[in-house]
């Protein structure tokens, strides 16, 4: 039987695919602890029963009621509890952070079992600089507010990092396209699961690949800094404005690829022009 862990609020990051990324601390924290607060106690259940960890769980959200929040507070008096959300770094676009400021303010010990978070593992895979970034979460769902949370950072020289859904993905890429201008970026999806991948390109070229092609699983959208792609091709031009002309007319064809390469407008009118005439 492990022994049980001296009192107070233990932040335990979880897998986010792959269950043998479960960190030796994780898993010893918790078999050992009193309680475990979780996002999804039906989710937490089947890590637990991996694990061979059978403390009691508690739903906890940061919108749960501020009596369910006095309790839990009052425990960390006597008892060790674990915060897991469903899957990687508790607090990362995931409840806690109420919890945490309350724990502190009241005195209790709080310790962090780092471990997977999405943001972090995309970053790595996405061969985009990392030396400064800025998580984002989620964008906004309706376009108004998205397109103005884009402009907030379009100015910014840092990789930015986005969480996204498979249904999602095709109009964030363009909003980000619109926005942002031609950047590099990456679509990283599936992290540490069989069908993990990493798809990278413009901005543009991704927007365009999955206008029409939802993918699944889970989605991180890694964008890099401005400035740092070799400026367009006139083949490269001429593959997307060939795309967009399919779609729709000559003067909204160059606009669009104007903004989705980042060239002058008047480069990609004369290019859609001569492709007109050649064709
Ligand atoms: N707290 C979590 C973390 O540390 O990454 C993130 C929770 S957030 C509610 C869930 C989002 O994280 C998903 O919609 C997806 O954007 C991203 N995500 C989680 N697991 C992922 C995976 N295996 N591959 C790619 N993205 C993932």
């Amino acid at each position: 039987m492990d022994q049980s862990l001296p009192s107070g609020l233990y932040i335990v990051a979880t897998p986010i695919g792959n269950l043998g990324d479960i960190t030796i601390r994780a898993a010893e924290t918790l078999r050992r602890v009193d309680r475990i607060l979780a996002e999804d106690k039906r989710v937490t259940a089947k890590l637990l029963a991996h694990l061979g960890a059978t403390a009691p769980m508690t739903a906890y959200h940061d919108h749960s009621d501020d009596a369910l929040r006095a309790r839990t507070l009052a425990e960390l008096g006597t008892q060790a509890v674990a915060l897991v959300s469903d899957a990687g770094t508790p607090l990362i676009s995931d409840p806690g952070y109420k919890l945490v400021r309350a724990a502190r303010a009241a005195g209790y010990a709080v310790h962090t079992l780092p471990g997977p978070c999405a943001a972090i593992a995309a970053l790595t895979l996405a061969g985009l600089p990392t030396d400064r970034f800025l998580f984002l979460g989620f964008l906004p769902a309706k376009a108004k507010a998205r397109a103005d949370a884009i402009a907030e950072v379009a100015s910014l020289r840092a990789s930015l990092v986005f969480y996204e859904s498979g249904a999602r993905l095709g109009e964030s890429l363009a909003a980000l396209a619109t926005g942002l201008g031609a950047r590099d970026a990456a679509v990283v999806r599936e992290i540490s699961k069989l069908y993990e991948e990493a798809v990278t390109g413009s901005l543009g070229e991704l927007a365009a690949r999955y206008a029409d092609a939802p993918p699944r699983g889970e989605i991180v959208i890694v964008v890099g800094p401005p400035g740092e792609r070799a400026e367009a091709s006139d083949e490269e031009i001429d593959a997307a404005l060939r795309d967009a002309l399919s779609r729709t007319t000559t003067s909204r064809a160059a606009a669009e690829i104007a903004v989705s390469l980042g060239i002058p407008k008047k480069r990609a009118y004369a290019r859609a022009l001569a492709l007109g005439e050649g064709a």
